[in-house]
């Protein structure tokens, strides 16, 4: 049994994993090649749910719907432990027309998921037409979340490194002996890879069938002396996330630009020409910042966690595309589990590393 573990990628995924195993007694050192929680992880929404839950496969719904049962106790810890509050609240999604309403009535009753159709005016002043809520759809404030993650992972003894970044795999048999970094060697007993977008580009030929490529996603930011509603708003693919503090997050789009994470003129043109169509006040009210992110995007939205069909003592935990910071609880503890050999809680097979 590995007693020191090295894990590559210091965003939602890698401190999650790193948090778990140093609660499970094991040794961990955390390799970034930046700053911790400074990519996707942070441009996110931070949404705990699918946008719309009913149109993912059931690995999805199985890996979400578990996380998103574990955020309200995770995030109360968390902000017990550490000082720093992940602004978890369960602030509900309203979903605003055009909706699949069969298919999401029908989704919730067969979930135990409550959604209930609503006046929209009832709820947003200025919004017209019927809407569809769902109350227990929480969300987090990303970059406070990766903060306080990072705080308990120290406090639990973990070694941070970052500004160091894996270049290489030292292999001999069918282990990895070390790694090449740009600060030097490191070597531990086994090695995750939570690279989000990166996993697959850095675990080269060791990919195997792993299939994790960036797909970039940019969010406008406004602020409001006072939250102008407290749900989250979903229209098809437009979402717009308030803060307790005032700051809306309007998001997204999804771009194949490779590993560019520029912003573009496009995607706030056309995020501020949707978000005028439902508030045309907000046409006063410039955004004060925009931001790219690049998600880890796999195959149906399906992470890949658990061992190397070859490597003894790699793992993965990447691939969690549009909902990593959702997932990121229910696959620390899957991992744990594997690299423990205890039963896992839910059907693995489809997460499984492949040849
Ligand atoms: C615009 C946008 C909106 C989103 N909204 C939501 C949402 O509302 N809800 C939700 O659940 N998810 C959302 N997501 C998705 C979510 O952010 C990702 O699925 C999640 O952050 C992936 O986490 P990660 O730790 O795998 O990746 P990252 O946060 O990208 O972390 C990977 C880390 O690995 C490091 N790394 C890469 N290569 C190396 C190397 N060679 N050596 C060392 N370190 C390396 C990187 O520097 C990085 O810090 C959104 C994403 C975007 C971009």
């Amino acid at each position: 049994m590995p007693e020191h573990f090295l894990i590559i990628g210091g965003g939602a995924i890698g401190l999650t994993s790193a948090q778990a195993l140093l609660q499970a007694g094991y040794k961990v050192t955390l390799v970034e090649r930046g700053t911790t929680g400074s990519e996707a992880s942070w441009a996110g929404g931070g949404i705990l749910s699918p946008l719309c839950s009913w149109d993912y496969t059931e690995p999805v719904t199985r890996l979400t719907q578990r996380s998103m049962g574990m955020f309200d106790e995770a995030a109360k810890n968390l902000h017990a432990a550490t000082g720093i509050d992940p602004e978890y609240q369960r602030s509900g999604m309203l979903l605003l027309p055009p909706f699949q309403d069969d298919r999401a009535t029908q989704w919730c009753a067969a979930h135990q998921v409550q959604l209930q159709h609503v006046t929209l005016s009832d709820c947003v002043p200025g919004l017209q037409g019927g809407g569809l809520f769902m109350p227990d759809i929480g969300q987090v404030r990303n970059p406070r979340l990766l903060q306080a993650l990072l705080r308990q992972v120290k406090m639990l003894g973990g070694v941070i490194l970052e500004h160091h970044e894996v270049q290489k795999f030292e292999i001999a048999g069918c282990r990895i002996t070390g790694l090449q970094t740009s600060q030097g060697r490191l070597s531990a007993d086994a090695y995750i890879v939570a690279a989000g977008a990166w996993s697959q580009t850095l675990l080269g030929e060791h990919a195997l069938n792993l299939d994790v490529r960036p797909i970039r996603g940019q969010i406008l930011l406004f602020k409001f002396d006072t939250p102008p509603f407290r749900q989250i708003l979903l229209q098809e693919s437009l979402y717009l996330i308030p803060r307790t503090d005032g700051h809306v997050l309007v998001g997204s789009t999804l771009e194949d630009a490779g590993f560019d994470k520029s912003t573009t003129d496009e995607a706030r043109t056309s995020l501020l020409q949707r978000v005028y169509a439902l508030f045309p006040d907000w046409r006063n009210q410039p955004p004060v910042r925009h931001w790219a992110g690049l998600r880890p995007a796999s195959p149906d939205n399906i992470p890949t966690i658990g061992r190397h069909p070859n490597l003894s003592n790699l793992y993965a935990n990447c691939g969690h595309f549009r909902y990593g910071v959702t997932m990121s609880l229910a696959c620390a503890e899957l991992l744990r589990n594997e690299i423990e050999g205890h039963p896992q809680p839910v059907p693995v097979e489809e997460y499984r590393w492949r040849e």
